[in-house]
């Protein structure tokens, strides 16, 4: 069973002459433990398309299906619950909390959802040393680079275990070294440690990573390519 269904998907802004049809019609399926980028200019639909799979916002007709359950047929509340449970999100701007250190940082949505918080930082931990941030842990965002923030807020979206993570131009505040780190990053994430990612890029270069391109242009998509990949390589 996929991770994530969109059925002939279609959200337009507004109304009569001033209306934006930001997608028109998106068939989107997405395997457990697969990693699938969707490219395209500035404007094509990326971020809609993105926020509509993360339940953040509702579909002008369409269905979404995560991990089973119809997004379209849940209440605001329903939809937010499974955000939580079931959803880890990675944006442009890595939302940490200057006062609170990394490891707190990565601890606090799984608190404030009401794990123990010896279960929060363990989970935590783990997860900022798989991330290269082991020697960090008491580090404060102020004290850390870009790349290293964004891997703060990796650790955050994976620690609570999502069925799948939705990274909305994670490398968009980045230099190209740092950059190609987090991309290399998330690779590492999908193909050592079988999580379902998808993310949402105008990088060619970031795009490139992923199992599989989504090209996307004016609300439709366009082609698709299947990454080749040498055995072992990863
Ligand atoms: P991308 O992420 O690929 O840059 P977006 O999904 O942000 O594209 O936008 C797709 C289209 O929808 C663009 O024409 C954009 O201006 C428009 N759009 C996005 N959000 C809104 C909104 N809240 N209200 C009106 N138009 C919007
Ligand atoms: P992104 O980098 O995510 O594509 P945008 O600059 O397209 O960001 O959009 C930033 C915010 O503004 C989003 O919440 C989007 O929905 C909203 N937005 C984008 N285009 C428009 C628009 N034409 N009218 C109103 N809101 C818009």
């Amino acid at each position: 069973e996929p991770i994530v269904l969109t059925q002939n998907l279609v959200k337009i802004y507004g109304q009569g002459l001033t209306a934006v049809h930001a997608l028109k019609g998106i068939n989107l399926t997405i395997q457990p433990g697969e990693f699938v980028a969707v490219m395209g200019p500035s404007g094509c639909g990326k971020s809609t398309l993105l926020h509509l799979i993360g339940g953040l916002d509702r579909p002008t007709s369409g269905t979404v299906i995560v991990d089973g359950e119809n997004l379209t047929q849940l209440s605001d509340d329903q939809v937010t619950a499974l955000r939580r449970r079931k959803m880890g999100f990675i944006f442009q701007f890595f939302n940490l909390i200057p006062v609170l250190n990394a490891l707190e940082n990565a601890a606090l949505p799984m608190i404030l959802d009401g794990t123990r918080s010896d279960e929060a930082f363990k989970r935590a931990r783990e997860w900022l040393e798989r991330v290269g941030l082991g020697q960090r842990l008491n580090h404060k965002p102020s004290e850390l680079s870009g790349g290293e923030q964004q891997r703060v807020a990796i650790a955050r979206a994976l620690a609570s275990d999502p069925a799948i993570i939705l990274a909305d131009e994670p490398t968009g505040n980045l230099d190209s070294r740092a950059s190609e780190d987090i991309a290399m990053l998330l690779r590492q994430i999908s193909s050592e440690w079988g999580r379902t990612i998808l993310l949402v890029t105008h990088d060619p270069r970031i795009a490139a990573y992923a199992d599989r391109i989504v090209f996307l242009k004016d609300g439709q998509i366009v082609d698709e390519t299947v990454m080749e990949r040498r055995n072992g390589e990863q």
